[in-house]
């Protein structure tokens, strides 16, 4: 089986080439035209001898993902369908702001999770994506913004900011998804601080986050205030209680002196009264967070609704009377089936029962 060069560092790289008798600094080549150029074929990289193109291309493959369908937004937002060596399928979303992009990445095909109001919960669960398959969405993003501009503005086409918040659970794909975010930042440039990783609430994987000593932010879903609320919801993760979750956030900002991000999707008539307001209110009391309330974006046949747009004001103004942080995520992509999984399920049909 062929090596992917995609994943590995500089470092990594430097030892490769040293392996095949060449100068170290000949990795550092290889990562420019792995990273910085996106290079999809060892005869693309016109500076490196061809004795060591061929020897690399005995043993390793180059290139990112492959995309397979995009669908773009009237807001710019961009829905890439990416598809892996070995045929599997994933989202990524490009998300464009003053002429810079965020990029919500995958890191697993499908997710064990099964939150029922997702629709990549409700898809099964194939595999983890390796942090090389993970860091290739951000390319495959980046090269088509870079198609999609004007030779004027190509400059400018850079993905900048990172959310893992699309399809699968990151911590429980813990170790791809650390050295991911290594990879960008070491070799892509993307700030620490500009990386969000989302997580369901996966308890030993946010313990072991806080010793990462990661400048990121870490946000979590939490969408219940109440245990048989929250079971309901997302019946795989009912281990850990949401005052377990809470505590473990507690220890979390004090190890990391980060504020913490809570997520929680609003689902019409389900979690959206102000009783579970002024309950989530009071659990997050005297905690350094912040909440992002997430309107729902419904997917056809999971039988879970939008909020009216009456409660979610509602819902926000308990929370900030309460002297909450809170902020509502701003819908981006309504018109191009934006909600993590319906993409893959528009092309691939829906999940059998
Ligand atoms: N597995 C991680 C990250 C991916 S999901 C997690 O659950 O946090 C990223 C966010 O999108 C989560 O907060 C999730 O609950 C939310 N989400 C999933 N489907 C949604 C939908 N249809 N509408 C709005 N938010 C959704
Ligand atoms: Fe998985 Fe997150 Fe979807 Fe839940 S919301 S099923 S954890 S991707």
């Amino acid at each position: 089986m062929l090596i992917a060069l995609l994943g590995l560092n500089t470092e990594e790289l430097r030892a490769l080439v040293r392996e095949e008798g060449q100068p170290a600094y000949r990795g550092n080549q290889l990562a420019e035209w792995v990273y910085r150029r996106g290079a999809r074929a060892f005869e693309e990289m016109t500076n490196l001898p061809d004795t060591l193109r061929v020897q690399l291309s005995e043993k390793h493959e180059v290139g990112h993902p492959l995309v397979v369908s995009v669908r773009r937004s009237r807001d710019g937002t961009a829905k890439l369908l990416v598809e892996m060596r070995d045929g599997a399928r994933v989202e990524t979303v490009g998300l464009p702001y003053a002429g810079r992009f965020t990029c919500c990445l995958s890191t697993q095909v499908g997710c064990p999770v099964g939150c029922v109001f997702c629709a990549t919960g409700r898809s099964g669960y194939t595999r983890n994506l390796t942090a090389g398959e993970i860091v290739g969405q951000a390319l495959a993003v980046q090269e088509e913004a870079q198609n999609r501009s004007s030779q004027v503005d190509k400059g400018s086409c850079r993905v900048d900011h990172i959310t893992f918040m699309g399809m699968g659970e990151p911590l429980l794909n813990y170790a791809q998804t650390v050295k991911a975010i290594q990879l960008l930042n070491g070799e892509l440039d993307i700030a620490m601080r500009h990386v969000t990783v989302s997580t369901v609430g996966f308890v030993p994987g946010i313990r072991r986050l806080a010793q990462e000593e990661l400048q990121i932010t870490l946000a979590v879903s939490l969408h219940a205030p109440t245990d048989d609320l929250r079971q309901r919801l997302i019946p795989n993760m009912v281990k850990w209680s949401v005052a377990e979750i809470i505590d473990t956030c507690h220890g979390y900002v004090q190890q990391t002196g980060r504020r913490v991000t809570f997520e929680y999707c609003l689902l019409g008539g389900v979690n959206d009264g102000t009783a579970e307001a002024r309950e989530l209110a009071s659990l997050l009391h005297g905690l350094n967070c912040h909440l992002n309330l997430i309107p729902y974006n419904s997917v056809h046949g999971l039988g879970f609704y939008n909020p009216s747009p009456k409660d979610v004001r509602a819902f926000r103004e308990v929370l900030s009377n309460a002297g909450i942080q809170v902020t509502q995520r701003v819908q981006r992509g309504p018109d191009i089936d934006a909600a993590c999984g319906q993409l893959r399920q528009r092309i691939t049909g829906p999940a059998p029962d």
